[in-house]
């Protein structure tokens, strides 16, 4: 096992950390003030499973929009006290598959870097949404957050059928997918790597 970290820089990944940008639900670029950045960095293991997923890229005309992977633990705990929602960020750093390196979320767009049409933005982010969770109010959010799950039915076609596309590429591709979120995708064997810091 190796928990070297490998930085994504190949272009048919778009590196769009969301949180090294304020339009996300924390409202702040976490990353930059902890002096991260707009990178991407996953264990080996799980980066050669990314750039398997080329050729098909290449096939499809799709690029695939990467918002976050390796997340470093000081930045995990910030995002926590801003949103501790059960469920939204894992509880305990140690928890979070991004701080072992082991985890991407993830989505496809067409060749120019439009994303395709999902159940929601990742993040299920809307700017409603976090104006309201930023003073406090989880509710309207946590409601929201049921059309993150894999199983709910409730939009389009096209979203549902995009969603479904990202998963079988991501599962065929050596990842798996968690119940609660369409674009998250841990390494299969996630388990066996420890937190990096
Ligand atoms: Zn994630």
């Amino acid at each position: 096992m190796n928990n070297d970290l490998v930085l994504i820089d190949e272009p048919h990944f778009i590196i769009d950390m969301m949180y090294a940008r304020t339009n996300n639900m924390v409202g702040q670029a976490v990353y930059q003030d902890i002096g991260f950045g707009n990178q991407a960095y996953l264990v080996k293991a799980a980066a050669e499973k990314l750039f398997s997923l080329i050729p098909l890229l290449e096939k499809y005309h799709y690029k695939m929009r990467i918002c976050d992977a390796y997340r470093p633990p000081e930045a995990h705990n910030r995002l926590l006290e801003i949103i501790p929602i059960e469920g939204f960020f894992a509880k305990d750093y140690q928890k979070s598959n991004h701080c072992h390196g082991t985890a991407v979320d993830v989505c496809l767009t067409d060749f120019e870097g439009n994303n395709l049409l999902y159940p929601t933005e990742i993040d299920a982010y809307e700017k409603q949404y976090q104006e309201q969770v930023l003073k406090g109010d989880f509710a309207a959010f946590q409601k929201h957050l049921i059309k993150a799950r894999h199983d709910y039915q409730g939009a389009s076609v096209e979203a549902i059928k995009n969603r479904e596309f990202l998963k079988d590429l991501m599962e065929s591709h050596g990842f798996e997918a968690i119940p609660h979120e369409w674009w998250h995708y841990n390494l299969k064997g996630w388990q066996h790597y420890p937190v990096i810091d």
